[in-house]
C-alpha cells in the first residue's frame, strides 16, 4: 500500500520538482501526507454572487463577477497602492494591492472577465476590496460546488501560479491517487467509543465539504485524532523515560546545603519554596531522572530554589549548571549566587559569549578537573568543548528561550543524564502546559515573599503624562528608582530606537536633578552590563531602556515601572515586566502609557493588568486573546506545535478528554502489545518519524 508519509509529493500529478522545491520551502509540505493534512483555512459559500451596487462596508466576504477598466498607481511610500477599477455594469468598486503591485500588473488584464473575492470595506467615502482573490471567469464553476476551501498559500507560490484554486486542484488530484479508502488511523475501540467519522470521510470532508453539518463532524474527528497523538506521544515517552534512564542519586543533605540554610540564609523560605524544594529532593534521591518544571510568578524567589538544588547537587559531589537566556542576566545570576554564598567554599564561575579565551581555559580546566562546583551560563555553555567532570543537575532559568534541542545538549553532557530542573516565570496555562511540558513534573510556587505589597497597576493616556512625572518625582525624591521602558521590535528598529532616544533626552530634561541610565540590545555587552550595574547600585535613578530588562534582572529598591507605548506589548510581556518592580517592601506602581485611541483588544488587555496581579490569571486571559500559536517560545519547543487544526485555546475540554483516553491506553497496554492498540502504536512510530525526517535524503 502507499505510504504517503514517505512518499515526495513531486510524485503527485501536477507537481513536478519544482513545485515540490516551492511546496517545501514555502509551505513545508514535503510528502503526500504533508499536503493530506494541509488543511483550508477557510470554506466560503460561493454559490452567491453579488451586484457592485450591493456593496457597503459592513459586508462579509463577497464574490463578483465582472471586469477591470483601468489601473491607477497612487500613493507614496507605505501608502504606494495600486487601484483597479472594477465593474460588472451595475457599478464600481476599487480593487486595491499595496503589496505585488508588479506582478498584480502583469497577471491581470483589462476587459477579462473575473472572479472577484474579498472583504469589502469603506475608505474616505468608497468601497474597495484590499489584496482580493482574482481568478479568470472561464477557470471558475460558480455555484456547482458547496463550500469552496480556502488555503493559506504565499506571495512566491501566488506568483508560480500555486494559489488557492491549484492547491485545491492538488487535493483533489491527491484524494484520486489515494482511490478508495485512506487507513484508518484510530483503533477501532476509540473510533465507536467516541462516536468518530472514519478518516477517510474526515480527509475528504475536510477538504471539500459539502455542508457545515459533516465539515464539524470532520473536524471534530481530525482534533480528536490530533490532540490524542500529542498525548499518547508524551505519556508513552514519560513513562519509556523513566524506564530508562536510572538518575543520579543525591541521597544525602550535606554540609554546604545545611550551612547555607542555617547560616547564610537572611530569610525564612516561604512555604511554597519549601514544598517545591521538598519535591526536588524527592525526586532526586529516588532511581530517575529528574525532570521538573517549577513554575512561580515574577519575584517568588525561584533563584533561591535553584540554589538549594544546586547545593545538594555539590553535597553529593556533582557540579551543577545553571542557563539563562541573557548575559545580564547570567551576569546579574552568577553575581547573585556568589553574594548568597558568601563565604561557603563553593566555586561559582561565568560563561557567556564574551568570556576571554584566557578565563575560558581557566574555567574549562576547571570543569573538566571537577573545581568548579556551580556554572553559570548563557547559550555558550551548550557549545560541545564544554566539558563536565561530573555534572549533575542542570538548571534552565526563564525556560520560554530554551527549547527540547537545548535540553537535549544538557543531556549528553554526562553519560547518565543530568536532572533537569526548569524554572519559568511565565505562568503557562493549564492546556499549553500539558501539551509543551507533559514529560515534565510540574511544580508552583504560588505564593510571594512576606510583605510584598500587590503592584498598582494604571493605564493612563499619553496627554497625561505629566502629571505621571510628577508622581515620580515624588517616588524618587523618597529614594526610589523608576524603570521607564519602550518597545522595540526588529521590523521597525530604527524608528524605535528613535523614540528611546528621544524619550531619553525628555527625560533627561525633566529630571535634570537625577541620574538617568540608558540600556538598549544594540550596545555592547560591556555597556549594557556597566549601566545595569550603575542602576542596580543606585548610583542611577531612573532605567531607560527597551525590553532588555524583561526577564530576571532584579532591583528592589525600584518601585515604578512606566511601560510606554504599552498598546504594543502582549499581556504576558506586560506581567513580565511589571514584575520588576515589587521587588521590595514599599509599594510600587506600574504605569501603562497609550494612545488615546484603542483597539478592543488593547483595551481589554489595559483593563485585565490593571485589575489582576495574577501570572496564571493574565496567562490564561493571553492565550484566549492571541491563541497559542503566538506564545512565546512555542516555536521553539520541538513539540508538534504547527497544530493543523486544534486549537488550545478553544480545545481544552477536547485536550483534557483526549488525554484521559491516551493515558488510559498507556497504563492498560504498557508493552504495547494488545493487538487492539496496534494500529496506534503504529500511528505513533510513524508521527515520530515524521517530525524527525531529513527530506533531504529522501528521493
Ligand atoms: P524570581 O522567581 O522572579 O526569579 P527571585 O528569585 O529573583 O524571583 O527573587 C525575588 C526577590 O525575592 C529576590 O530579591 C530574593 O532575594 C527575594 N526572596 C526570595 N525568597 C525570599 C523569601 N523566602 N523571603 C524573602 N525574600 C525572598
Ligand atoms: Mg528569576
Amino acid at each position: 500500500m502507499l505510504d504517503t508519509t514517505t512518499r515526495n509529493i513531486k510524485f503527485l500529478p501536477g507537481v513536478g520538482e519544482q513545485r515540490a522545491a516551492l511546496l517545501g520551502r514555502e509551505l513545508n509540505i514535503h510528502s503526500l501526507h504533508d499536503l493530506l493534512y494541509y488543511f483550508p483555512y477557510k470554506y466560503i459559500d460561493r454559490s452567491r454572487v453579488f451586484k457592485v451596487e450591493e456593496l457597503g462596508g459592513h459586508l462579509q466576504h463577497v464574490q463578483l463577477l465582472g471586469e477591470i477598466r483601468s489601473f491607477e498607481e497612487m500613493g507614496e511610500g507605505a501608502s504606494r497602492r495600486l487601484v483597479a477599477h472594477f465593474t460588472d455594469g451595475t457599478a464600481f468598486v476599487d480593487l486595491v494591492w499595496f503589496r505585488g503591485i508588479k506582478f498584480v500588473k502583469q497577471k491581470l488584464s483589462i476587459g477579462k472577465r473575473y472572479v472577484v473575492f474579498g472583504k469589502p470595506s469603506m475608505f474616505n467615502g468608497r468601497v474597495n476590496i484590499a489584496h482580493p482573490d482574482v481568478d479568470d471567469a472561464a477557470m471558475v464553476q460558480i455555484g456547482t460546488m458547496g463550500l469552496q476551501p480556502y488555503y493559506n498559500t504565499t506571495e512566491k507560490m501566488k506568483r508560480s501560479g500555486l494559489n488557492s484554486n491549484a492547491m485545491a486542484k492538488l487535493v483533489q488530484n491527491l484524494m484520486q491517487l489515494l482511490g478508495n479508502e485512506i487507513p484508518e488511523t484510530l483503533s477501532q475501540n476509540i473510533v465507536q467509543q467516541n462516536g468518530l467519522m472514519s478518516l477517510d470521510d474526515a480527509l475528504r470532508i475536510i477538504h471539500f465539504p459539502r455542508n457545515t453539518k459533516e465539515l464539524q463532524l470532520a473536524q471534530y474527528r481530525l482534533k480528536f485524532e490530533e490532540l490524542f497523538y500529542i498525548q499518547l506521544n508524551i505519556l508513552y515517552y514519560a513513562r519509556d523515560r523513566q524506564r530508562r534512564y536510572l538518575g543520579h542519586r543525591f541521597s544525602k543533605v550535606g554540609e554546604m546545603f545545611n550551612r547555607f540554610y542555617n547560616e547564610n540564609l537572611p530569610f525564612r523560605l516561604t512555604n511554597a519554596q519549601m514544598r517545591v524544594v521538598r519535591e526536588i529532593r524527592r525526586d532526586v534521591n529516588g532511581n530517575c531522572q529528574m525532570n521538573r518544571l517549577v513554575q512561580g510568578d515574577v519575584g517568588s524567589g525561584k533563584t533561591l530554589v535553584a540554589l538549594l538544588a544546586m547545593l545538594l547537587a555539590r553535597d553529593n559531589g556533582y557540579q551543577a549548571c545553571m542557563l539563562v537566556p541573557t548575559e545580564i542576566l547570567a551576569e546579574q545570576h552568577c553575581a547573585t549566587l556568589k553574594r548568597m554564598l558568601g563565604n561557603l567554599p563553593v566555586r561559582v564561575e561565568l560563561l557567556t559569549g564574551s568570556t576571554r579565551q584566557k578565563e575560558r581555559d581557566v574555567i574549562f580546566q576547571g570543569l573538566e578537573n571537577g573545581n568548579v562546583d556551580i556554572l553559570v551560563g548563557t547559550h555558550a555553555v551548550l557549545e560541545d568543548n564544554v566539558q563536565f567532570n561530573n555534572l549533575g543537575l542542570v538548571v534552565i532559568d526563564e525556560q520560554h528561550r530554551f527549547g527540547v534541542a537545548q535540553r537535549a545538549k544538557m543531556w549528553a553532557k554526562n553519560n547518565i543524564p543530568p536532572h533537569i530542573l526548569v524554572m519559568t516565570a511565565t505562568p503557562i496555562p493549564r492546556t499549553l502546559a500539558m501539551t509543551l511540558y507533559g514529560d515534565l513534573d510540574v511544580s508552583v510556587i504560588d505564593e510571594l515573599p512576606p510583605g510584598r505589597k500587590p503592584i498598582t497597576t494604571t493605564h493612563i493616556f499619553r496627554s497625561r503624562s505629566d502629571s505621571m512625572y510628577s508622581f515620580i518625582r515624588r517616588q524618587l525624591d523618597e529614594g526610589r528608582q523608576a524603570y521607564i521602558v519602550y518597545p522595540l521590535i526588529k521590523e521597525n528598529e530604527k524608528l524605535d530606537l528613535k523614540n528611546l532616544e528621544d524619550g531619553y533626552n525628555q527625560l533627561c530634561n525633566i529630571f535634570c536633578d537625577y541620574k538617568l541610565s540608558k540600556l538598549h540590545g544594540k550596545m555592547k555587552p560591556k555597556e549594557k552590563d556597566d549601566e545595569m550595574r550603575r542602576f542596580a547600585s543606585g548610583e542611577t535613578q531612573i532605567l531607560v531602556s527597551t525590553t532588555v530588562i524583561e526577564v530576571g534582572v532584579d532591583v528592589p529598591n525600584a518601585s515604578v515601572m512606566v511601560i510606554e507605548n504599552a498598546e504594543r506589548f502582549g499581556l504576558s510581556q506586560l506581567h513580565q515586566l511589571r514584575g520588576r518592580v515589587g521587588r521590595g517592601a514599599s509599594q510600587s506602581y506600574c504605569i501603562l502609557v497609550t494612545d488615546y485611541k484603542l483597539s478592543e483588544d488593547t483595551r481589554k488587555r489595559m483593563e485585565i493588568m490593571t485589575s489582576s496581579n495574577d501570572g496564571f490569571e493574565i496567562a490564561e486571559a493571553d492565550l484566549k486573546l492571541r491563541g497559542p500559536g503566538d506564545m512565546e517560545g512555542t516555536q521553539q519547543s520541538g513539540i508538534a506545535f504547527d497544530l493543523k487544526i486544534a486549537n488550545l485555546a478553544r480545545d481544552e475540554q477536547l485536550l483534557q478528554f483526549v488525554r484521559e483516553i491516551a493515558r488510559n491506553v498507556v497504563d492498560n497496554d504498557p508493552d504495547c502489545n494488545n493487538p487492539d492498540n496496534r494500529v496506534l502504536w503504529q500511528r505513533l512510530q510513524q508521527i515520530r518519524k515524521m517530525n524527525n525526517r531529513n527530506w533531504g535524503a529522501i528521493s
